[in-house]
């Protein structure tokens, strides 16, 4: 395992105690591309900033490539890139400057330096953007240079914090594009996100997490296969008076695999079964049926069922 993460622990101990981190194990294989989802305040960051050596635990052990993170920080680092939430790119120099001294910084020779550059621009397709000053660039373009400075001095692990976020979805799947083309190099990769189809369409596996805690982890199709249904749909009534009869209703029903009442009604996981909207709408109606939402099973999904939360909620 390139990343192993035993009993991790976070306590902030401001104004008010802040448990951000509370008992993650997790294990990344080499090669993979690993992801933790969960809503903002998760204890993603966190997380990260411990592996990445900017945080430290108050208990717990991460090791990077067999390296502690706590007892010999700078040894880890050599070993891993990162790309933080926000643009930490140099403002005053430019893209290829920004590459260039990534490289020097960490020993490479001003030639090695030059032609790993070189080569980086090329991949990331920034070839033309060379002389510009981030500044000057899109968040789409931007990200990318952050990707490529982090894999300058080809760590064995990348950590991505919420790679995406800000993004506009045609950067997004340029970015999406730019990770998938990292496994060639062989860098495994660990990646915060709250964008579900973020989690789905890049991670081998994925861990969800919620306040500090892994709730699951598998692989998405895994997750998704684990909730037993197809289809969610999303009742929006006007009586929510008497939903508890409703919801008993409706488990009655062929292809229905769980019922729950939701604040503004009702929500229904079922698998494909022929003619089940409108008895859904049947049975709804005398309650005041004000809107249904049909959604496919999504990581999203695994989170309501475990949590009876939203990601964004
Ligand atoms: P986001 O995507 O919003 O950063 P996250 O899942 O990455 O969410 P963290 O940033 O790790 O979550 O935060 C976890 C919890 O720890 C939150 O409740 C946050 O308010 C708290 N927290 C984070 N940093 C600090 C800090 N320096 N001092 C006190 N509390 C903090």
């Amino acid at each position: 395992m390139i990343v192993e993460i035993e009993g991790l622990q976070k306590i902030y101990n401001g104004r008010q105690r802040v448990v951000a981190v509370d008992g993650i194990d997790l294990n990344v294989r080499e090669g993979e591309l690993y992801g933790l989802l969960g809503p903002n305040g998760a204890g993603k960051t966190t997380t990260i900033s411990i592996c990445t050596t900017r945080a430290l635990p108050t208990s717990g052990r991460v090791r990077i490539a067999g390296v502690d993170v706590v007892a010999a920080p700078a040894i880890a680092r050599k070993g891993i890139g990162v790309v933080p939430q926000y643009n930490t790119l140099d403002r005053a120099c430019t893209i290829f400057e920004n590459i260039n001294f990534h490289c020097l910084y960490f020993g490479f020779s001003r030639a090695e330096a030059k032609a790993r550059t070189e080569q980086l621009l090329e991949q990331f397709h920034l070839t033309e953007r060379t002389g510009a000053y981030p500044s000057q660039l899109s968040g789409g373009l931007a990200q990318r240079v952050q990707i490529a400075r982090a894999i300058a001095h080809r760590p064995k692990v990348l950590f991505l914090d919420e790679p995406s976020a800000g993004l506009d979805p045609q950067s997004r799947i340029a970015m999406w594009d730019a990770v998938r083309g990292l496994r060639q190099e062989g860098i495994t990769v660990v990646l915060t996100t709250h964008y579900m189809e973020e989690a789905d369409e890049l991670c081998d596996r994925v861990a969800i997490i919620d306040h500090g805690k892994i709730l699951v982890e598998d692989t998405p199709a895994n997750l998704k296969a684990s909730i037993g249904a197809q289809r969610v749909y999303l009742l929006d009534l006007k009586d929510c008076s008497s939903v508890p009869v409703l919801v008993d209703g409706l488990k009655k029903l062929a292809g229905i695999t769980g019922v729950e009442a939701t604040d503004k009604g009702v929500r229904i996981f079922a698998q494909g079964a022929d003619g089940l909207l409108s008895e859904i709408v049947q049975a709804a109606n005398p309650y005041g049926l004000r809107d249904l939402t049909i959604n496919e099973t999504s990581l999203e999904t695994v989170f309501i069922r475990l949590t009876g939360r939203d990601l964004r909620e």
